[in-house]
């Protein structure tokens, strides 16, 4: 195929606000990659924060870099050394590529490898583009019956399927969930897909516990009235009937790390999946004397096979989530939606070809 001929429209960051759609050439895949025509890309809060900000702590975007990371294709090209799919297959993109040579790959905990190339994290570039090149063995072959837009939400749903992992998320488990943001709702998801009893969630916006409710929480709370954080306790203990066992925060704020460690039950979990100010101050000794662990979560790690196992059987209904959908030529306007909220999105969807 004469490459330099074809179109592929790419999303690029160049600075603080200064998102450009552009050509670039069409990559060739190495020989242990593929190379994917681009299916759905969904918009993270992370992109947002790189076009606002510029950074994400240690990662500053020093020069273009292209965007996205939740994403799905399909194969248009096959790397000599790949064995495992063939041209046509649908695939669902893990976007962190390690090392595969330090001691947390070798130990199976990838995602805390130093050397992982990740999309759409500097200075590495994403997929929101019409083709790209992957790795093969982090492309994630799709069922007929699951779809593109599935397939690039299998990377918020492993962030999920991940903290109830690390949580220890089991059948008959009591959950509270801080904050019912996308990562909140898959959180939700994935913890009733993997069997809890009794979910409460949290958050300041009615309209996102309206969301959790459909998505299957079994009581949501909206926070932010001026109560106590005594009173929030009671209540979520009055509610469940008992403090929950796990306790996974996805806001990142101080107030709900702080009410994730007083509400969890004696001898449970809390998981912190969400990242706000890097230092806050938190009752640690009442997590201490009470055995309450407290567990970070980092992306995820063989993660995205059960994440696509609980789509494909139905357990998951991620779709639900989804509340914008634009064109690839549309990115300006999708990333604006995503930035202002206008409109109440959860998650907004690329289309690439
Ligand atoms: P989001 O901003 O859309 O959602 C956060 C939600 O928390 C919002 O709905 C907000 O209203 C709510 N909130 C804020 N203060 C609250 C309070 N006091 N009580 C209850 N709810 C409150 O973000 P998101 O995309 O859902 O991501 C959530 C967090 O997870 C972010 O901090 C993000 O950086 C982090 N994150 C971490 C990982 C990881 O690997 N650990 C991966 C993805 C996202
Ligand atoms: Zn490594």
């Amino acid at each position: 195929m004469a490459n330099q001929d074809k179109d592929n429209l790419t999303a690029v960051l160049y600075k603080v606000n200064d998102l450009r759609l552009e050509q670039r050439p069409i990559p060739e895949p190495k020989d242990d990659q593929v190379l994917l025509k681009m299916g759905c890309v969904g918009i993270c809060g992370s992109d947002i924060h790189y076009l606002v900000h510029g950074r994400i702590n240690k990662f500053i975007v020093e020069s273009p870099m292209i965007c996205g990371h939740e994403a799905s294709g399909v194969v248009v090209k096959l790397g000599k050394n790949v064995t495992k799919l063939k041209i046509g297959d649908r695939v669902a993109i893990e976007p962190g590529v390690p090392c595969r040579k330090c001691s947390f790959c070798k130990e199976g905990r990838y995602n805390l490898c130093e050397d992982i190339f990740f999309c759409a994290t500097p200075p590495d570039d994403g997929n929101l583009s019409r083709y790209y090149a992957h790795a093969a063995d982090f492309c994630y072959k799709l069922p007929d019956h699951v779809s593109l837009e599935e397939g690039a939400l299998l990377e918020p749903l492993s962030v999920g399927v991940h903290a109830c992992r690390r949580a220890g998320v089991c059948l008959g488990s009591t959950v509270l969930i801080t904050g019912a943001g996308p990562i909140g709702l898959v959180s939700l998801i994935s913890a009733k897909a993997m069997g809890a009893s009794k979910v409460v969630i949290t958050d300041l916006l009615q309209h996102r516990l309206d969301q959790a409710k459909k998505l299957g929480a079994d009581f949501t709370i909206q926070v932010g009235k001026g109560e106590t954080e005594d009173e929030l306790v009671n209540q979520i203990h009055s509610l469940m009937g008992e403090a929950p066992e796990k306790t996974i925060d996805c806001s990142g704020a101080e107030a709900t790390i702080r009410l994730a460690i007083l509400a969890t039950k004696s001898g449970g979990v809390v998981v912190l999946v969400g990242m706000g100010s890097p230092e806050v101050k938190v009752p640690l000794v009442n997590a201490c004397a009470r055995e309450v662990d407290l567990r970070g979560v980092f992306r995820y790690c063989n993660d995205y096979p059960i994440a696509l196992a609980l789509v494909a059987s139905g357990k998951a209904d991620v779709k639900q989530l989804i509340t914008h959908n634009f064109k690839l030529e549309e990115t300006i306007k999708a990333f604006e939606v995503a930035r202002t909220g206008e409109g109440n999105p959860i998650k907004v969807m690329i289309h690439c070809n």
